[in-house]
This record gives C-alpha cells, sequence and structure tokens, in this order.
C-alpha cells in the first residue's frame, strides 16, 4: 500500500514522507479555517532521525503546499536559508534545537492571535476553552520582525515547559510531541482568543470561574483531552475533511 493511501493511520511519523504528508494537512487545514496569512507564518516539523526540519517553501500559499514542495533545513545555525523565509527559519530552528520533546512548531498571525498578543492581561481564564492554556503558555516580548538568530535564546527561555507562546505584538505559537497534537493546540487556542476578544469588544462585565473551578478543570485537561490524546483523536476526522474540501493534497 502506498504511504498516502494509508495516512489516516499514522500519527505519530516515523520517516520522512509521513512528516511531509502530515505536515502537508496541518497548512490545508490551517487554510481551511481561516489561520493563515497569504503567504507569511509558518509550520514545521522535525524530520525524524535527522538533524533538520520541513518548512513551507516561501511564497505559496498554505492551499496550495504540497507534501513535495516542503523545504527540508538543517536545525541550527544556517547563513544560507534556500527557498524558506528568515523569520521562519530563525523562529522554528530556535525551538526545534531548545525542546527535544517537540516535533512541530506551528506558527500564526490571525486578527483575533494578533489582538490577544497586544493585551497585557495575556489569556484570561474566562471560559473552557481558556482554561486549557492560561496557565500553560509562555509569552515571549516583540524584538522585531525575528530576522537574528540572536533571538534564539530567549525564544528558547520562553518555551521551556509550555504549550506554547503568545508572542506579544506579533501572534501566536504551539508546539507538540506530534503533528496533530500541535494542530490541536492551534485550533483551540485560536478560538480561545476569538472568544476572548469578543467577551472583551462588549465593554460589559463579564464571569471568571473561581480559582478553585478553573484549578479542577486544568486537571481535567490534563488528565482527559490533554494533547496529543486530544489532537490525535481529531486527526483522521482532519483527513477525511481534507480529502473532501482540499483536493490534491496528498501530492
Ligand atoms: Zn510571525
Amino acid at each position: 500500500m502506498e504511504v498516502k493511501d494509508k495516512v489516516a493511520s499514522f500519527i505519530e511519523v516515523t520517516n520522512e514522507e509521513e512528516a511531509r504528508l502530515n505536515l502537508t494537512a496541518l497548512y490545508r487545514l490551517l487554510a481551511h479555517f481561516g489561520m493563515d496569512d497569504t503567504i507569511y507564518t509558518h509550520a514545521s516539523a522535525r524530520v525524524p532521525g535527522e538533524n533538520a526540519f520541513l518548512i513551507n517553501p516561501f511564497g505559496y500559499m498554505f492551499d496550495e503546499i504540497t507534501p513535495d514542495s516542503l523545504v527540508k533545513m538543517p536545525i541550527r545555525d544556517l547563513e544560507d536559508i534556500g527557498g524558506a523565509n528568515a523569520a521562519g527559519y530563525v523562529i522554528h530552528s530556535a525551538i526545534l534545537a531548545a525542546r527535544p520533546d517537540v516535533n512541530c512548531v506551528v506558527h500564526t498571525h490571525t486578527r483575533a492571535g494578533v489582538a490577544l498578543s497586544c493585551l497585557e492581561d495575556g489569556l484570561l481564564p474566562i471560559n473552557q476553552f481558556a482554561i486549557e492554556f492560561a496557565g500553560r503558555m509562555g509569552y515571549h516580548d516583540y524584538e522585531g520582525v525575528a530576522f537574528n538568530l540572536d533571538e534564539g535564546p530567549r525564544l528558547d527561555a520562553d518555551i521551556q515547559g509550555k504549550l506554547g507562546l503568545v508572542l506579544r505584538n506579533h501572534g501566536l505559537l504551539t508546539v507538540g510531541q506530534t503533528i496533530p497534537a500541535a494542530f490541536y493546540l492551534m485550533y483551540y487556542l485560536e478560538q480561545t482568543c476569538r472568544v476572548q476578544m469578543d467577551v472583551l469588544a462588549t465593554g460589559r462585565p463579564f464571569v471568571t470561574p473561581s480559582a478553585e473551578l478553573i484549578a479542577q478543570t486544568e486537571r481535567q485537561y490534563t488528565s482527559s483531552f490533554d494533547p496529543p490524546r486530544a489532537g490525535h483523536r481529531m486527526w483522521p476526522a482532519m483527513l477525511r475533511l481534507l480529502d473532501r474540501a482540499s483536493p490534491g493534497w496528498r501530492g
């Protein structure tokens, strides 16, 4: 059986071909759910068994990405980045080097994510979506467009032990042990930001659950819904969605 025919059967990729298929699916899903930004932003996946990662070719819409079009890059300190985006290289190489437990990094510039990243308060634990993230996200201060490898150590420090980063004044970033886990986190982080900005836009007083209830709900997330399990549960359905909505994604 061709690997592209059995894609729904794997979650944790074991070779480059599977990584290319799953990362292509992630790009197509970001486009499908309105989380792309024309040709900008990026997601990456570690190549199993190599000190290298896959990232989008600069200049392509996310719904144009195919497994063969992804660019393979070494993980650290490259002078010539070839066909990739410079800021993408800096961010993804730094995080993949700093977090050996992470195999996928997703970065977005959505309207709600950028808006939330401008709030001094950051994420507020005011609803069920938000409680999954509020205590487990890091914050990284803005340093301009990430063209300098010098920013790497500060990204490395801010991402340690976290599900992702609110990149202040910039956007969102999630990480996962698997590609489906990183997608799951970005999908629900995006929902969290959209809801929080909608609530704040009303200007009306809002209800915050008690500290005890927030802690109890956090325990439910880490015991029952925690990625990668939650992401793995949804991934076959996401791939079936792409087969209907984004023909040609398998290359
Ligand atoms: Zn960015």
